[in-house]
């Protein structure tokens, strides 16, 4: 008896002199000093000269010449150092493309799941903006090492759209997403009895929202696709009082939308941001619409202040997924782990593959199915980088955000994703100089962050990138990332690798 009371204590004992000394350890987080490096920041970035950067407790500290000593140093002479990348648009929750759960898979889904946020990180995503996020996730990804902070926005519905239709008629109300679905007086018949109404109305659900912690209001204006179409969509007037009780509670609103008749919603509800590319023209506006019609709608996006994510990687993603070499490409190895990777080349793991084929004429092999999927894609891309185009030479705010994954396809895997998005704005005639404010200083504004998150700048967190060349030179820099600076603590970028 007495031994067993004694044997507690001194366990007690033990265990508060180590809580004491963490407690110390991160109070006193490890100073880091940057030597002899050319700054890139900026909403007009420019490389500067050579100057040291003083990183203290997770924050820069000062900026300047002969900054003295800190307890670690890199001599940076020749490379450039950014703020860490902003995506302004991912989806956190699963692991792309696998659905279901089979218990021989747990193993896989382990290492799956503990890579991907430093897979975010290894391609330099330093923040990231789960836009249909929900607070206890985000807190549980947060705590994971080594990987992006992340932040949600509230997925405001109504019952029977996009994305609520897929959890069926009774459970779509039971999610623990519904505690956003709207009262929609348009469908008064379809709610279960134990349906608040009140509780339920646009100044309840945005509330809620902003008490949960969420950065912004995500909403949806889609008429479906695949099996799922002629869906119900918000009207202009539920949408503008959502709208309303956001501006009081200072949340952006961002759309899901990329067809005209979803920008024309934007234009007549007044929302922030429309999260995608404008890429089908057809969907649900009359046949006699014609082109000068998307370039007046770009012009009162730029008047009415709405921002644009072009996310034209979502339709390479899902093309790419007939690619037959897609994972052949080297970079795809840093991205996904091995497992994984074999995984997706097993019969199970080309469930999407195969429903993504059934839309086109039976093909000979692999590679006439893939020049198959990238020919039907052609219209919508072009469209979509014309108006991108168009957006640009208006002067429009272009917002940073991959929208990785946008469905269940390996091939917007987390952090490739978001450097592939780098490409297709580049493709758009968007400059290097364009895409790296997007990427840094524009998405902070967009979060309503920028006082704490992407610029090189003192007091600010130290979320910062060391590249061994010029990003405004060569988009190719984002691929030479040699340093990866988490909160202060500076991580190799090859031990940020699936391959480690
Ligand atoms: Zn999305």
């Amino acid at each position: 008896m007495r031994h067993s009371f004694m044997s507690t204590k001194s366990r007690f004992v033990s265990l508060s002199v180590l809580s004491l000394l963490m407690a110390t350890a991160a109070v006193q987080a490890e100073s880091l000093l940057i030597r002899n490096v050319s700054i890139v920041s900026g909403d007009n970035p420019q490389a500067s000269t050579a100057q040291d950067v003083l990183i203290n407790n997770g924050k820069i500290q000062a900026i300047g010449t002969r900054l003295g000593q800190a307890d670690r140093q890199i001599d940076a002479r020749g490379k450039y150092l950014i703020p860490g990348l902003i995506d302004s648009h991912v989806h956190l929750d699963g692991v792309p493309g696998y659905k279901g759960h089979d218990a021989k898979d747990e193993l896989m889904l382990q290492q799956a799941k503990a890579q991907m946020p430093r897979s975010y990180a290894y391609f330099g995503f330093t923040t990231v903006l789960d836009l249909t996020g929900d607070a206890n996730f985000i807190a549980n990804w947060n705590s994971l090492p080594l990987g992006p902070k992340a932040y949600f926005c509230a997925p405001v519905v109504i019952p029977n759209g996009y994305p609520a239709v897929f959890f069926g008629k009774e459970g779509q109300f039971q999610l623990k997403g519904s505690q956003f679905m709207l009262y929609d007086p348009a469908q008064p018949d379809v709610y279960p009895a134990s349906f608040n109404k009140e509780e339920h109305s646009p100044e309840a659900v945005v509330a809620i929202a902003k008490q949960q912690g969420a950065r912004c209001i995500k909403v949806f204006y889609e008429t479906g696709f695949g099996a799922q179409r002629n869906l119900p969509v918000p009207s202009v007037t539920l949408m503008k009082a959502v709208v309303a009780q956001a501006k009081q509670q200072s949340l952006p609103v961002f759309l899901h939308g990329n067809s005209q008749a979803a920008y024309e919603f934007a234009l007549d509800s007044g929302v922030n941001t429309l999260v995608h590319g404008l890429w089908h023209t057809h969907k649900g506006v009359e046949p006699q619409h014609n082109h000068s019609k998307l370039d007046q709608i770009a012009d009162q996006l730029v008047k009415a202040g709405i921002a644009v994510q072009p996310t034209i990687q979502v339709l390479y993603g899902e093309q790419e997924l007939l690619n037959p070499a897609f994972f052949q490409n080297p970079q795809v190895q840093h991205a996904i782990p091995q497992s994984l990777i074999q995984w997706y080349q097993t019969e199970a793991g080309q469930w999407m593959n195969k429903e993504l084929a059934g839309n086109f004429a039976p093909a000979q092999n692999p590679a006439q199915l893939y020049q198959q999927i990238k020919q039907a894609y052609q219209h919508p891309l072009n469209t979509v980088k014309k108006m991108t185009a168009d957006l640009k030479q208006r002067g429009a705010l272009l917002q940073f955000g991959s929208d990785t994954p946008s469905g269940p396809f390996y091939s917007q895997f987390p952090g490739i994703n978001g450097r592939w998005e780098m490409d297709r704005w580049l493709e758009t005639g968007l400059s290097l100089s364009q895409l790296f404010s997007a990427m840094t200083s524009g998405n902070a504004k967009a979060l309503g962050m920028d006082h704490q998150i992407g610029l090189v700048a003192v007091g600010l967190d130290a979320d910062l990138l060391l590249l061994n060349s010029n990003p405004l030179q060569d988009v190719r820099a984002y691929d030479e990332i040699e340093w990866v600076i988490l909160k202060g603590k500076a991580v190799e970028r090859s031990l940020l690798s699936a391959t480690q």
